[in-house]
């Protein structure tokens, strides 16, 4: 195998295999997978290159009690007597005053996501998501994720199709790609048992598909496993992608980000260390760009590796930073530090070279809302 021949296979957009991704991995230097990632986003993001994209949402739970017993997660609290004072199901007015303040700071969206409540089945969701669009009908839900679908179809007895279909008449707008960790069942039964199996992640995505929904893919990396399940993840993820039908959007984006450890159940217990340095990263997001020509975005992910590591990942495969998110409580939790404003996020973009530009959860371009009136810098 010969690496100038993979990188030239990649950059004709064609699916290169587990040991030729294997090879790049073990043999490319950082600059040419930098390179050929670079040029493949310039054939995917064709006319719009001198442009990433950013985002304006918030992450709010809808409950923070959990029966998965995720070993990465300090954000849950089990069901049970011990941990009562601690756990909450969002009300109404917390709802209220989130969205004002999401809407008054120019954001137009929920990332809604939670734990695996063990009494909260689908009728749940569909009240909630029905009594947002009710009070604030400009409000999109990016909500749930696979391993939530997958526990909320359990609770009410539907397929993964019956749920998703209720879900989104009562006002699902699209679905991140959560709870991917690695796809991998070894890994799966070390770090989340008590998560959908990898399978199931996948069967959920491509029901989603099928219906019209639009989704995004995930990785979470540099625990506990090996450099074949991190392939085997990316492969899984494209070949859902190449089932999807003709005209869905499927994953609109994959985002890989380095697992956060701090005073996690998993570093603690087992001490397993994020290992991922910054190389790492921006040859995972170059690697991502070259093993997925058929999704459209690379995310590169500021929250976890912070902004100039994001910054490198520009010129490397990424086209996109994600949210600069008004709120979030999950990684922060395990020890992401890193926070931007709207003027932040921007500022980052310009000096990597680029200009930034609004977007919508479909990779469209927002029209600047009137809260960033005067704080567009490009
Ligand atoms: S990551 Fe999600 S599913 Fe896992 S324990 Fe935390 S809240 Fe529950």
């Amino acid at each position: 195998m010969n690496t100038s021949d993979l990188l030239q296979k990649a950059l004709k957009l064609e699916f290169l295999s587990m040991e030729e991704g294997m090879h790049l991995h073990y043999h490319a230097n950082t600059a040419e997978l930098m390179y050929t990632a670079h040029e493949i986003r310039k054939i995917k993001k064709a006319g719009t290159n001198d442009i990433v994209t950013w985002q304006i949402d918030r992450n709010v739970n809808t409950t923070n009690v959990c029966v998965a017993n995720c070993k990465f997660c300090n954000f849950f609290v089990p069901p049970t007597e011990k941990f009562a004072h601690k756990a909450y199901i969002t009300d109404d007015a917390t709802y209220k005053a989130k969205a004002e303040e999401t809407f008054a700071l120019g954001g137009e969206q929920f990332l809604l996501q939670g734990g695996h409540h063990p009494e909260l089945g689908v009728e749940f969701y569909e009240e909630t998501f029905s009594k947002l669009k009710s009070w604030f009908p400009e409000l999109r839900l990016h909500a749930l994720g696979p391993p939530e679908i997958v526990h909320i179809s359990g609770l009410s007895g539907l397929s993964y199709r019956q749920t998703l279909e209720r879900l989104m008449a009562a006002g699902m707008d699209s679905m991140p790609g959560a709870g991917a960790e690695i796809l991998d069942d070894r890994v799966r039964r070390i770090i989340s048992n008590g998560k959908c199996s990898g399978e199931e992640w996948l069967e959920v995505m491509r029901v989603a598909h099928q219906l019209g929904l639009t989704t995004s893919a995930t990785m979470m990396f540099g625990h506990i496993e090996t450099i074949e399940e991190r392939f085997d993840h990316l492969l899984r993820i494209r070949a859902v992608q190449a089932q999807r039908p003709e005209g869905a959007n499927g994953f609109k984006a994959f985002i890989p980000w380095p697992y956060q450890d701090d005073g996690t159940l998993l570093n603690r217990v087992k001490g397993v260390r994020n290992t991922v340095t910054a190389d790492e990263y921006v040859r995972t997001i170059a690697i991502s760009r070259i093993m997925l020509p058929n999704i459209e975005n690379i995310q590169a992910s500021w929250l976890t590796v912070g902004p100039k590591v994001a910054q490198v990942c520009l010129h490397g495969g990424a086209n996109d930073l994600g949210s600069i998110m008004i709120e979030e409580n999950v990684v922060s939790a395990a020890g992401a530090p890193f926070r931007l404003s709207a003027e932040d996020i921007q500022q980052v973009i310009i000096e990597a070279g680029y200009t930034p530009r609004l977007r919508t959860q479909m990779y469209e371009f927002r029209p600047t809302p009137k809260a960033l009136e005067g704080k567009i810098l490009a």
